[in-house]
């Protein structure tokens, strides 16, 4: 199955490039930078990533952004991110990136020239394997909303290397998203579109906040299949929830024991995406999570799935035939396989 996975083409929706970095290449920055990962110090690179709560999680994250210091730094993650998704069939991705993050730990960082390394880095990767990727910038929510107009201004003059929008992720309990309104509408005033991080470590109100101020998609949205009014206006109103089973359980979005919210998000008409979000934070990988929502909802679900990240991307027009097209012809040959084998029995 992991195979059949692999070849079906994808687009990535939810994914932060910060996210992806692997415990090598943060052993090497910390190296090469002088960092001391204090408690890290003597863990073998695959036990790099164990935390065992979020607060933990958050120093990780810490120690990430501390050691992705130059351009170069990001750009070496960028092109070893592509590489890796290319290989695991994905076509076309939007990928999260954190401006006020990097400059919140490094002052003096040079924002052009860190989004210029990963426009290169993506560039080159498009021109070996075909795969294409835009990004869209997290305002985060917990430099608040005057902050989040600066970033937007400061996006705003990076859009010619490919970013296409905005993102609201971070502390949905103390910067709701009904703070971030003027933020939205200046975005969307300059050509960039708007998605948020909502109901993942809140209940379903901060999904219809979300909604209020115009998200065109939500990031996790597990809290929606506690209301049936928030559902429902996902559905109505068509928005995509990007779904991130690993990141959920991890998290404690997806309680243990419970079927995922996707399946009933999923009936209710709700579209739903597959994705990874920090993956190697998370050691998970996308293909891992294609085959752990195969488990849960079925192979036809999941084609279902990998059509809607195409048809909810902000890719042209041009673009979603394709990869519709590719998808269709992914399922015929597999379909044909299927058959065959049933045949020769
Ligand atoms: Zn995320």
């Amino acid at each position: 199955m992991l195979e059949s996975l692999r070849t079906l083409p994808k687009v990535q929706l939810h994914v932060h490039l910060e996210g992806t970095i692997s415990p090598e290449l943060l052993l090497a920055l910390a190296r090469r930078h002088g960092i001391d990962l204090k408690e890290r110090a003597g863990l073998a690179p695959a036990d790099l990533y164990r935390f065992k709560d979020f607060q933990e999680f958050l120093y990780l994250f810490r120690d990430v952004c501390q050691a992705l210091k130059e351009p170069d730094d990001y750009g070496v993650l960028a092109a070893s991110y592509a590489r890796a998704a290319a290989a695991q069939g994905v076509c076309y991705a939007e990928v999260f990136i954190s401006p006020s993050v990097w400059t919140w730990f490094h002052r003096q960082i040079d924002v052009r020239a860190v989004v210029e390394a990963i426009h290169d880095a993506f560039e080159s990767e498009r021109r070996r394997s075909g795969f294409e990727a835009r990004l869209i910038a997290d305002v985060t929510r917990n430099f608040g909303p005057a902050r989040a107009l600066k970033t937007i201004t400061l996006v705003e003059g990076l859009m010619d290397l490919g970013i296409i929008g905005i993102g609201l992720g971070g502390d949905e309990r103390n910067y709701p998203a009904r703070d971030f309104g003027d933020a939205f509408a200046k975005a969307r005033s300059v050509g960039l579109h708007t998605v948020a991080h909502a109901g993942e470590a809140q209940a379903a109100w901060s999904i219809r906040e979300a909604l209020e101020i115009g998200a065109e998609r939500i990031g996790h949205g597990c809290a929606a299949a506690d209301d049936a009014e928030v559902t429902a206006l996902l559905a109505e109103r068509n928005v995509c929830v990007e779904a991130c089973p690993t990141s959920n359980a991890l998290t404690g979005a997806w309680r243990a024991g419970e079927p995922h919210p996707l399946l009933s998000l999923d009936r209710a008409g709700v579209p739903i995406a597959i994705d990874s979000d920090d993956p190697a934070l998370f050691s998970t990988t996308l293909l891992t999570e294609y085959a752990r929502v195969a488990e849960m909802a079925g192979l036809d679900s999941v084609r279902r799935f990998a059509r809607n990240a195409v048809v909810h991307s902000f890719a042209a027009g041009e673009t979603k035939r394709e990869l519709l097209a590719r998808i269709d012809r992914h399922a015929a040959s597999k379909g044909a396989g299927e058959r065959g084998r049933v045949e020769n029995q």
